[in-house]
């Protein structure tokens, strides 16, 4: 039996991504192992949105300089393998395989190359419409389902790689989304997280011709899906239609992840983010005006080339204004072929640490008095899983929030169930409560 080892580096996409590249290997008759030196087939499927990301990759390979990666074939997937291309030959001779994510529907077709003896293959054309769907995908996750309906993406922010190593926007189709969809419901998942780069500029190439909000509200209606999620939205393409279909079916999430990145209209400008404060605050507004009690969250860049005191307080200023669920929070960090990478970068590493250390300590005690507000209160958790050193079940609530409780020996709980959980005590990051 053929065997691999694939580690995951970075965001959802990449998860999922390596959850297909996984069942097109079992597919082909290869068998997973959780050791590199047990595999014939080594695979890392790299990330690239910031330089420590990247030097993390070319650190694992260092292991195998030594035996020269002898019987072993080693490929390099997804972003740095596209970033760098050929090159990656150059800097890791040992390596075989380098594949974009855009080429993953010729993997099956490289692998056959290196069995037949081919000792480089290259899939890095981004000149695609097609989207990354198999038949079999080996999902992680027996409870939350990825389902990806758009790849790549059309905006240019500035700081911003993914345009260079995924490609342009191509969506699904929405009968293949549904289909997807009901499949994993047929098959027990009642949670969906759609996912894509930039979800909100879905749109439908077939005939339907639907929108995000549209999908959205199509995917909510599939027999048997309790909950809705999707993931990463841009407030440039955010929709009121998006809140009224929150509103309306309560299966989607009460739950946004809107990237705000800056509070300042100079740095969103540098930035070429496409929007300005006052249209993020805009969307803001809908959201706080639903009445679905939307949890908004938010990444937030301190440090990106030029940021003055001022721009930074206009972040902090706004980060007062929205009081997000939670944040994530970065130092700006230039990545290769992006236009920020041209730009003056001369705030140093102290003072980046530093604004971000204020954002981090603003948004904790934001936290802290937001979760205290919802002591008493009863909340709806999906069961992820059971904490044995705290005897505590790990649940999680339609607006994403962690919610840790304890229950009675013979409440016969079921990691997947729903139940409801009233809220006993909170902290920065999680909620604490007693099965109700
Ligand atoms: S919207 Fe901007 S930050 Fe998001 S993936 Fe596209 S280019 Fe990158």
């Amino acid at each position: 039996m053929k065997t691999f080892y694939l580690e995951t580096f970075g965001c959802q996409m990449n998860a999922h991504d390596s959850e297909k590249v996984v069942g097109t290997l079992v597919g082909q008759g290869y068998e997973q192992v959780d050791e590199p030196a047990a595999a014939e087939l080594v695979l890392y499927n790299t990330c690239s949105i910031r330089d420590k990301a990247e030097q993390k990759v070319f650190h694992r390979l260092q292991q195998f300089k030594r035996e020269g990666g002898r019987g072993k074939v080693i490929g390099l997937l997804g972003c740095v393998a596209q970033q760098e291309g050929e090159k990656i030959f150059e800097r890791a001779p040992f390596v075989n395989l380098v594949c974009g994510s855009a080429s993953y529907n010729r993997f099956s077709e490289l692998l056959v190359q290196i069995e037949n003896g081919a000792r480089r293959v290259t899939g890095l054309s981004l000149d695609t419409q097609d989207t990354f769907e198999t038949p079999l995908t080996r999902r992680d996750n027996p409870n939350r389902a990825f389902l990806t309906i758009i790849e790549g993406c059309d905006k240019a922010c500035s700081y911003c790689v993914v345009p260079f190593t995924r490609g342009p926007e191509r969506s699904r189709t929405s009968q293949s989304v549904l289909r997807e969809a009901r499949e994993l419901a047929d098959m027990g998942y009642t949670e969906i997280q759609l996912l894509g780069q930039n979800v909100n500029s879905y749109r439908d190439p077939s005939a339907a011709g639907l929108n995000f909000a549209q999908l959205l509200n199509k995917v909510g209606q599939v027999p048997g899906i309790r909950r809705v999620r999707f993931t990463t939205s841009h407030p440039r393409d955010f929709t009121k239609d998006i809140i009224d279909a929150i509103d309306e079916n309560p299966v989607l999430c009460n739950h946004v992840h809107l990237p705000v990145q800056s509070g300042s209209n100079s740095t969103l400008s540098r930035m070429q983010r496409l929007y300005t404060r006052d249209e993020y605050l805009r969307r803001i507004e809908w959201m706080k005006k639903s009445s679905r009690n939307i949890a908004i969250t938010t990444d937030i860049i301190v440090g990106f080339p030029g940021e003055t005191e001022a721009e930074f307080a206009e972040t902090l200023a706004l980060i007062d204004e929205v009081e997000y669920e939670s944040m994530f929070s970065f130092k700006y960090s230039p990545r290769p072929n992006t236009a920020a990478v041209k730009m003056d970068d001369s705030l140093d590493e102290t003072e980046k640490s530093r604004r971000l250390t204020i954002v981090q300590e603003k948004q904790r005690a934001i936290q802290i008095r937001r979760n205290a507000e919802l002591i008493g209160s009863r909340e709806e958790v999906m069961i992820e899983g059971f904490n044995k050193n705290t005897l505590q079940w790990i649940g999680r609530t339609s607006q994403h929030r962690t919610l840790n409780f304890t229950a009675l020996e013979d409440a016969s709980l079921k990691v997947g169930e729903y139940r409801h959980v009233l809220v006993t005590r909170s902290g920065p990051n999680s909620l604490v409560g007693e099965l109700a």
